[in-house]
């Protein structure tokens, strides 16, 4: 099962990819978590993505697109089941050329599951939301605490805030979400892949309905 996840950023995409990518043993390829790596390992390709992530704007499609299918391309070696593309496509553009790419390479897509979340409850997750400094698991100070304040269950350092996760990067990574993120929710709904979860509630509850819903989904 091959799978996109769509959603503005805080719809819990990240979360339940990380969920679902161990129950149903597909792979989880997010892109942001990919350009973050390419940061930390001070990669030509991280050099380029920095400062335009640190504002909250979106890394041009050719670079996205490429790294996407080199890390498809490294799957599919390994024979791996199946992945859900988490935060990618985030453009027409995108969506066009990953069609193309999966064509090429004789592979389908299964669906894509729009993780419906209102921009109350996005802010509310984004601007509580911490991370582990080093695999990236994802906390939240209200929603999802870690056993000791502030500090990482596995590996015991002190959480971090990613950089975007500012207000004023909050607002612009949202704007950014509606003029070139949202138009694809329209792409895949003509293209009949669309399925819709309803995002705003706490992640058992959303679960619930993922599970429901891949009952549907082949
Ligand atoms: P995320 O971790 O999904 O919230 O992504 C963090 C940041 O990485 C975004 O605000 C963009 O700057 C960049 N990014 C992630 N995915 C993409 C993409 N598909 N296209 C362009 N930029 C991206």
């Amino acid at each position: 099962m091959n799978l996109i996840f769509l959603g503005p950023p805080g719809a819990g995409k990240g979360t339940h990819a990380e969920m679902l990518s161990k129950s149903m043993r597909l792979s989880h390829l997010a892109a942001g978590d990919i350009l973050r790596r390419n940061i930390r390992e001070g990669t030509a390709l991280g050099m380029q993505a920095r400062d335009i992530m640190a504002r909250g704007e979106l890394v041009p499609d050719t670079l996205v697109n490429n790294m996407m299918f080199a890390e498809i391309r490294e799957l599919r070696a390994k024979g791996a089941k199946g992945f859900i593309l988490d935060g990618y496509p985030r453009t027409i553009v995108q969506a066009q050329e990953l069609d193309k790419f999966l064509a090429s390479e004789k592979m389908t897509l299964s669906a894509a599951i729009n993780f419906d979340a209102s921009e109350e409850v996005v802010v509310a997750r984004l601007s509580g939301r911490r991370l582990c400094p080093v695999d990236g698991k994802i906390y939240h100070v209200k929603n999802m605490p870690p056993r000791k304040e502030g500090v990482c269950d596995c590996h015991g350092q002190p959480l971090v805030t990613r950089k975007d996760d500012q207000p004023d990067t909050i607002r612009k990574r949202l704007a950014v979400y509606h003029e070139s993120t949202k138009p694809l929710i329209e792409y895949y709904a003509k293209n009949d892949l669309l399925r819709n979860v309803p995002a705003d509630g706490d992640a058992p509850a959303v679960q619930k309905l993922l599970e429901k819903l891949f009952e549907t989904i082949r």
